[in-house]
């Protein structure tokens, strides 16, 4: 049993071998015994139709129960255990036609019982059509012993010739509810250019609610385009104990999540997203098409049980164990964009040293340093010594070194090594012809399309040469990464349909629109998942930042390739502190990098919010911090040491609680970090512009409620005390600051028994 590689994935193989595993039909007889009661349980017309083998999977707060029927397998039913069941009454809808030689044949799909498995961890229903000849694997898998389960659908070729495929859901459901039952929507924007005003919206899910939520690499790039969201989603009962399901997507293309309610049925899907269509790909002999994996959840608790759940699970089942075995990570950085382009070697060494001095742990090359777009190179006027001897002083003065890379954009440079739009070979990289009179700006150019073969080896030896010969720790990619749309009908992707297609110029680059859209962006994604994943594998201790005009490409399947986001191209606090209330929702708060940039701080109250706004998850300073007063200055290094020393832990491994409304920038909001093992945790309060409000209470979470806690303001802006829990999680703790756009640390600790 394989499964590509394009996912990152190892992963899949690590099931281990599903040929040693059992059939659940002969499963022990206790896992028939629960399996019968749980059938007793059904509806009745569920029961009547299963009939053909099922198997039940579970983690310790997700079930799922699938069958596989003679020409479909269906999803029968999900739930957090202990809570009521989501039963599904929809059986999985397969591609009911292929297209040969320009024409339309049907499939019918017939289940292989001796191909199918299932043992608990896993179930692998497998479906044959003779002719064509294809081959179905609908898989489920229990990656962990918590959180979510993981779900992809594999289609095989095994005609001898090409063919093409039409839309194919990651998953689909039609849950059978109470048509008086009260549920509430959730789901998260992407802190993308700038976090909007509303970012996490709680929406009552009524009679009649039609929602569709949009993921891509480009989104809010047109300001007649919807916000996009993290492509991820949890309903919610309001009764009993606030539980429900959530269900996300491990991939970075073109996806989309749809809701309907309907009187007794809530139904969506998950997946690539269909439109503009027609959508359909091409698969050579031998060839699969994988949906991306999407997995589902079930939850209790509310948003913030569901993402301490979620987050942990990210970390263990996507993330990558080297980097989170580094003690340091997330780690604190200076960024070299405090002084923008302008960035030479003199400046750079100077920056090295500040760094240094203020117990920093890497120093971030941004944009600037190169001779040009397309062209990665170190600017001999400003660099005469290379970059390598930078990477040196860094690491020399205990840095890590990071670069800024535009990797997949071609700009117009001669040099050679570059990548130049005009050259014979690349110009069919391009999404379009362009134009004669295009120029790139300063640091973006045109991308090629990653998913022509010829323009994957460029870009994988390129950032090889580029990691090694500049010594890098750490790798940032931007700029529009994945192709938007492609004009070009010699590409392996779907061409574009030629009456209904719309080429039009955006920050300085071509962009196509056409039915070919999400086909484009399915190869373009696979093809930078398929060099991450070398790359991680030549260079094991390397980390990835994944910046794509800022927070654009916040989703599960980068979680997967990368280890930390910019969550957002805006870096005053407020929209630091949105971005970051809405991600870490679903993402670990160690992945989320807000950087920091220069804002007016006449007090150094104002100066310590501005760096706390940016201090929850990855900090990432972008000042010139000889501009800092020597005061500042003091006051950077006391916070970047208490970050190391006593934040970075509970950032890292402790439950995050949303303890207050989503920042405004005039009231007071806040973010709780609760470790429950050494019963300790922090609570980061921020105070906006309101007037009068010079106190406020934030309800803690997560608490004994038996227990005595000694509260500590940092700050000193409290006396310490001690309190308990029921006033804590009750009444509330009392925080006062007298200052506007201040803030404050209060560590809270259990007093011993
Ligand atoms: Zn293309």
């Amino acid at each position: 049993m394989e499964f590509s590689e394009h996912y990152g994935l190892a992963r899949w193989s690590m099931l281990g071998d599903f040929d040693q595993t059992v059939r659940s039909m002969t499963h022990e007889t206790w896992q028939w015994m629960r399996f019968l009661v749980l059938l007793a349980t059904l509806p009745a017309s569920v029961w009547a139709q299963t009939t053909g083998l099922t198997a039940r999977l579970q983690t310790a707060d997700t079930e799922i129960v699938v069958e596989a029927g003679e020409s479909t397998p269906r999803f029968l039913s999900l739930d957090a255990p202990g809570q009521p069941k989501w039963e599904n009454s929809a059986s999985e809808a397969l591609p009911e036609f292929v297209e040969i030689t320009g024409k339309k044949m049907p499939v019918h799909w017939q289940l292989d019982r001796n191909a199918s498995r299932s043992d608990g961890k896993s179930a692998s229903f497998v479906y044959e059509s003779s002719i064509p000849h294809l081959r179905l694997t609908w898989l489920w898998r229990v990656p962990a012993a918590y959180g979510p389960i993981e779900h992809q659908i594999r289609i095989e070729n095994l005609e001898s010739q090409e063919l093409w495929i039409p839309m194919q859901d990651s998953f689909a459901f039609n849950w059978q509810i109470d048509p008086q039952s009260r549920l509430n929507h959730l789901y998260i924007e992407k802190g993308a250019n700038t976090p909007s005003p509303a970012g996490t919206h709680h929406v009552p899910l009524m009679e009649g609610y039609r929602w569709t939520g949009t993921s891509s690499t480009y989104g809010d790039l047109r300001d007649d385009e919807p916000r996009e969201i993290i492509p991820w989603s949890l309903v919610q009962r309001q009764y009993p104990e606030e539980s429900g399901w959530y269900a996300g997507i491990e991939f970075s293309g073109r996806t989309r999540i749809s809701l309907e309610r309907e009187k007794d049925s809530l139904h969506g899907s998950l997946g690539l997203n269909p439109d503009p269509g027609p959508f359909r790909t091409r698969l050579a002999h031998g060839e699969s098409f994988e949906t991306p994996v999407v997995f589902l959840g079930g939850f209790r608790d509310g948003p913030d049980g569901a993402g301490n759940v979620l987050r942990r699970w990210v970390r263990a089942v996507l993330g990558n164990p080297g980097t989170w075995s580094n003690p340091n990570y997330p780690l604190t950085v200076n960024n070299s964009w405090g002084g923008g382009m302008a960035v030479n070697e003199e400046v750079t060494l100077r920056m090295i040293r500040e760094a240094a001095d203020l117990g920093l742990e890497m120093f971030h090359m941004d944009a600037g340093w190169f001779r040009g777009v397309g062209d990665w190179y170190p600017n001999p006027k400003k660099f005469p010594h290379g970059l390598a001897r930078i990477a040196d002083d860094a690491h020399k003065h205990g840095l890590e070194f990071g670069l800024w890379v535009d990797w997949t954009q071609a700009g117009l440079s001669t040099e050679s090594g570059a990548l130049n739009a005009r050259d014979p070979t690349v110009r069919d990289w391009t999404v379009t012809d362009l134009p004669e009179d295009w120029q790139p700006e300063p640091f973006k150019g045109q991308t090629i399309d990653l998913g022509v073969p010829e323009a994957k080896r460029w870009a994988q030896k390129e950032v090889e040469r580029i990691v090694t010969d500049y010594r890098l720790d750490m790798l940032e990619h931007d700029g529009y990464l994945v192709a938007h749309g492609c004009d070009r009908a010699d590409h392996p992707h779907a061409a574009p349909d030629p009456l209904n297609k719309c080429v039009y110029k955006s920050w300085g680059a071509y962009w196509v629109d056409s039915s070919n859209s999400t086909d484009v962006s399915y190869h373009a994604v696979r093809a930078y998942y398929d060099i991450y994943s070398k790359l991680r594998r030549d260079h094991p201790g390397l980390l990835f930042e994944i910046c794509n005009d800022g927070g654009r490409m916040v989703d599960f399947g980068s979680a997967a390739h990368g280890d930390y986001f910019s969550i957002t191209d805006t870096y005053d606090p407020l929209s630091n502190r949105r971005a970051f209330y809405d991600t870490s929702h679903v993402l670990p708060s160690a992945m989320l990098e807000t950087y920091v940039e220069k804002w007016p701080t006449p007090s150094i109250e104002n100066f310590r919010y501005m760096l706390r706004s940016g201090m929850m998850g990855w900090l990432t300073i972008m000042i010139d911090t000889s501009a800092w007063t020597p005061e500042q200055h003091a006051e950077a290094k006391r916070e970047i040491d208490l970050y190391k020393k006593d934040l970075r832990l509970l950032i890292r491994d402790a439950s995050l609680y949303h303890v207050s409304a989503r920042p405004d920038g005039v009231h007071w909001d806040g973010i709780q970090y609760w470790d429950p093992e050494r019963q300790r945790g922090v609570v980061y309060a921020f105070r906006g512009t309101i007037e009068r409000e010079n106190s406020h209470h934030f309800v803690l979470k997560g608490l004994q409620a038996s227990r005595r806690y000694l509260v500590k303001f940092y700050d000193r802006s409290s006396a310490d005390r001690k309190v308990t829990a029921r006033e804590l999680m009750g009444k509330g703790l009392k925080v006062t600051l007298p200052v506007q756009n201040s803030s404050e640390l209060i560590f809270i600790e259990a007093e011993a028994k």
